[in-house]
């Protein structure tokens, strides 16, 4: 068996999807800081094998909200879930179909890609020849061939940052969640891991967040656009414009 036939059988079970087909939920997701909303009654709903970009101005809301649908960040009312798992009620089935790649990438400074991605695999209860297979794909496809043995925290911000997408892809889950996933990485690393999210996405279900206009039309078929932690627009990108000149006057109209 070669690297990309290592397949969790999580990831490509379509009963995964909750009853309506939804594969990532978010009920009325609120979050205050003592009186600040930071996030306020976000709704919306992912199918199974579509691409949304969530797009918005620093401090819409984004990270707040995603904290919040992959169970890390409590909400101070509504519902996430993920596959039709609650991420608190039912936060293993749910944390088994997700990656997330969290907006400051992998916290762990003084474990090398090798061991961190090791102890995540130990961690999920992933077998020894998945995680070979799967250690094997992701070295190859986030190439940390050359960093493999180096502290994480002696890294580049682009070579951190494929690190947290290699652990967010290492079980392969059926959902991935993606802070600006090419934060910090040069126009190569860019292109590179736009490459794997576009491959990625013909089996899975992906959430990405990102405010680089170029970035949605290149990668995602619909866009939620938060602004001041609400939902001002939801719909096939061409809702924004067909062009990125048209897609930047209408974001800048519809966030100023
Ligand atoms: P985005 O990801 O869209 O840039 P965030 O979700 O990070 O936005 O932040 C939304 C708003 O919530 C911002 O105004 C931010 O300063 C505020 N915020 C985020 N985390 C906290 C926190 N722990 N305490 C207080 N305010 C916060």
């Amino acid at each position: 068996m070669n690297a990309t036939e290592a397949i969790n059988p999580a990831s490509t079970d379509k009963s995964t999807a909750d009853s309506s087909g939804s594969m990532i939920t978010s009920q009325g997701l609120t979050k205050h800081y003592g009186k600040f909303i930071a996030v306020s009654d976000i709704t919306f709903s992912v199918p199974q094998g579509e691409v949304v970009a969530f797009l918005g101005p620093n401090g819409a809301g984004k990270s707040t909200t995603m904290k919040m649908l992959t169970g890390f960040l409590a909400p101070t009312r509504g519902h996430a879930s993920i596959g039709g798992f609650d991420v608190f009620e039912n936060r293993q089935e749910a944390a088994q179909i997700l990656g997330y790649l969290p907006e400051n990438g992998p916290l762990y400074m003084e474990m090398t890609p090798k061991s961190l991605l090791h102890y995540c695999a130990r961690l999920r209860g992933l077998s020894k020849e998945f995680t070979a297979t799967r250690i094997e794909y992701v070295v190859d496809r986030c190439s940390l061939g050359t960093v493999w043995e180096k502290p994480i925290g002696k890294l580049s911000k682009g070579f951190r940052q494929r690190v947290g997408m290699a652990q967010a892809i290492l079980h392969d889950p059926a959902v991935l969640i993606l802070d600006e996933p090419t934060s910090g990485l040069d126009p190569n690393q860019t292109h590179q891991v736009r490459d794997l999210i576009r491959s990625l996405a013909k089996s899975k279900t992906i959430l990405l967040s990102t405010h680089i206009l170029s970035e949605v039309q290149a990668m995602c078929g619909r866009i939620i656009l938060v602004n001041n932690g609400r939902v001002i627009l939801d719909g096939p990108v061409s809702a924004l414009s067909e062009d990125i000149a048209g897609m930047e006057k209408r974001f800048q109209e519809l966030t100023a």
